[in-house]
């Protein structure tokens, strides 16, 4: 697939002031995943402080422009001799990563955003980074709900423990709308899909 890269709003003929619109409802999307995940996590009394098994060492893949926008924002923000660190890093995780591919042995790699186990970028993070970890459903309509469990270490600390309910739908509805509007009003219709090491290169 080829990517789908932008490296300024200038680029993507968005002016600024539609783009704080834009992320002013990102923001509060994300606020209602925040809050709903922390009602989550303290029913559990679940902890991920130095967890071996992070989270940041999975490959998700991100699909959605405005979120990409968000991220190089965050990135932006960081002093520039952490930027370059950063981008190197993500080199190497690209590098590592097609290797990996190249002899069919999946490998699993810290994100470059994190450095000493802390996300550099955690007020920018994305939707799955905010919302991994614990076990939780989909709504389609007319269907029965999809549930999903949690991470690996989730399911060794609380196998025990009864579910609480944390339904994604809402999440992912708001976000696709979100990102239907953004995508409307710069006229680009080709498909997203990019690790954040992918997104800083
Ligand atoms: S963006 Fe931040 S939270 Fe998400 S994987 Fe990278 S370091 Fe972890």
């Amino acid at each position: 697939m080829e990517d789908l890269m932008f490296h300024s709003l200038k680029e993507l003929e968005l002016q600024q002031s539609d783009y704080s619109t834009y992320i002013t409802s990102l923001k509060e999307i994300y606020a209602d995943m925040d809050r709903k995940y922390i009602e989550a996590v303290a029913y559990y009394i679940m902890d991920c402080t130095g967890c071996l098994d992070s989270c940041c060492l999975t490959r998700f893949y991100h699909h959605t422009i405005i979120e990409y926008l968000y991220l190089l924002e965050g990135f932006n923000s960081l002093a520039i001799d952490k930027r370059t660190e950063i981008r190197q890093r993500a080199v190497e995780v690209c590098e590592k990563t097609v290797d990996s591919e190249g002899k069919g042995t999946p490998i699993r790699i810290m994100c470059p955003l994190n450095i000493d186990g802390l996300c550099t970028i955690y007020e920018y993070r994305p939707m799955i980074c905010r919302m991994h970890g614990i076990p939780h459903e989909l709504r389609k309509p007319g269907c029965s709900p999809v549930k999903s469990p949690g991470c690996n270490t989730f399911l060794k600390i609380f196998e025990e423990k009864d579910y609480y309910p944390f339904d994604r739908t809402s999440f992912y509805l708001n976000m696709a709308q979100l990102e239907k509007r953004l995508r409307q009003s710069i006229g680009i219709v080709e498909k997203f899909k990019m690790t954040v090491a992918e997104m800083l290169l």
